[in-house]
């Protein structure tokens, strides 16, 4: 997700909230008519990337998502396959996975793995070619629904099919005549998150980190918003989630918030994809659009979304 709360402890102080009554007004997006191309439309994916072979940036990809694995279960923080977050979250990747291919036909060979680290990082990634961590810090810590899990795997999914990762590997060649595109030199340039390489876990301590570009992380929110809506999650959960991310920004040290200074833009952002994706939640789950009451999340003070 790319959020940087490195050390960030704190949990947020959660109260279920009363569910209110509706509001009366329609919304935006229940006042527009359906697209006869439904979702969101992005632009093309670089060319750029196709300085990198997939087959190897996905090679080892699958090496240091093997050697994460390893290194936290000697430290006995790799949830077990029976953990109910490890099954709850494979049971939404599974609703998730069959949707991507729209946006990479190539995904489908991909072998997706999901796996949950308890850690206290407000975090999550998603590895070209599929491989998937959550912490336990952003599920625990933000009391995330299953919509807003849907919103974060989405975003982080997104970003392996659009392939920005490829893309900054490409892109850090060109502006770097001697990188190599193998061992270290690529692997620290996979998208993964720079709370890997400084959490108090020491996890992939030797790791780099990616910092994948505004644009790509806007293109990721939309992505994954249409990627939701088509696995029957609620796209409004999005604008939930960041308003969850501010609340816990509040009690967070001024440096969080330096890294996070776009929290707003992107509730705005992805407001204005909401017109497109909402009449496809709409359809997955079987519904008139007008039929779809606010989204509700579960914390108090965070308002329902229509
Ligand atoms: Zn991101």
């Amino acid at each position: 997700m790319h959020f940087k709360p490195t050390g960030f402890s704190r949990r947020l102080a959660i109260t279920l909230a009363l569910a209110g009554m509706t509001s009366a007004a329609a919304p935006v997006w229940a006042q527009q008519p359906q697209a006869a191309s439904d979702g969101v439309q992005v632009g093309k994916m670089s060319s750029l990337r196709n300085l990198v072979p997939e087959e190897q940036l996905e090679a080892a990809a699958t090496q240091q998502y093997v050697a994460i694995k390893q290194q936290a279960q000697q430290q006995n923080i790799l949830l077990p396959e029976n953990h109910p977050q490890v099954k709850r979250l494979r049971a939404i990747a599974n609703k998730i996975i069959p949707q991507v291919t729209r946006w990479n036909p190539r995904a489908s060979d991909w072998k997706w793995e999901i796996n949950v680290i308890a850690a206290k990082d407000v975090n999550a990634f998603c590895m070209p070619g599929g491989k998937i961590a959550f912490f336990t810090g952003l599920l625990d810590g933000l009391q995330l629904t299953d919509d807003e899990v849907a919103i974060v795997m989405g975003h982080e999914i997104a970003h392996a099919l659009r392939e920005h990762g490829r893309e900054r590997v490409a892109k850090s060649t060109l502006t770097n005549a001697g990188a190599k595109l193998a061992g270290i030199g690529l692997s620290a340039l996979l998208g993964i998150d720079s709370n890997l390489t400084t959490a108090a876990t020491g996890l992939g301590a030797n790791l780099t980190m990616l910092k994948f570009s505004r644009d790509d992380e806007t293109e990721a929110d939309v992505v994954g918003l249409d990627i939701a809506a088509r696995a029957g999650y609620d796209p409004r959960a999005g604008v939930a989630l960041w308003q969850k991310m501010a609340k816990v920004s509040q009690n967070a040290s001024p440096q969080w918030l330096s890294s996070h200074p776009a929290g707003q833009n992107r509730i705005t952002e992805m407001k204005k994809h909401l017109p497109a994706v909402m009449p496809v939640y709409a359809r997955t789950k079987g519904v008139a659009l007008q039929a779809l009451p606010p989204y509700r999340s579960n914390v108090k003070g965070i308002d329902p979304v229509s």
